[in-house]
């Protein structure tokens, strides 16, 4: 007959191997961090992103702080429409263009280097920009915005 404690003991450490071999590993979580496909439409001269409000909730970031480092990247004007969660780009724009510059900003600015996690926040200090990760605590200087 098998101890009824030892068989609780011996099912608490099958749960705990099973658990851990579920944690997903470091290059694991950040390629598991999916942004949803982007939604691009051209309008003569003009490149729409419609779902951009989407995109930066999913990255947890501000609307207009993910504007403004698209519009840089790109040299453009273009502005958020606030209302239609949509952002104008006043320039032609290519699909492999944009996703490769949301890519880089989810690798700067979202992703920590540290554990790999995409949860974090961004804070300014002064003239500074820090990411932290709210999963590991890490604290990493990125690039101002
Ligand atoms: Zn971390």
């Amino acid at each position: 007959m098998v101890d009824p404690e030892a068989k609780l003991l011996y099912d608490y450490d099958h749960l705990l191997s099973r658990l851990y071999s579920r944690l997903p590993t470091r290059t694991g979580k950040a390629s598991r961090f999916e942004l949803p496909r982007l939604q691009v439409e051209r309008i003569g001269s003009k490149t729409i992103i419609r779902n951009f409000k989407q995109l930066a909730d999913v990255m947890r970031r501000e609307p207009r702080i993910l504007m403004r480092y698209l519009l840089k990247e790109l040299g453009a004007s273009g502005n958020y429409d606030e209302e239609n969660g949509m952002l104008v780009i006043n320039v032609k724009v290519s699909i492999t263009t944009l996703n490769n510059l949301m890519q880089r900003f989810v690798k700067t600015y979202v992703i920590c280097p540290t554990c790999g996690a995409p949860d974090t926040r961004l804070e300014r200090r002064g003239k500074a920009w820090v990411l932290i990760c709210e999963a590991c605590g890490a604290e990493q200087p990125v690039p101002p915005l």
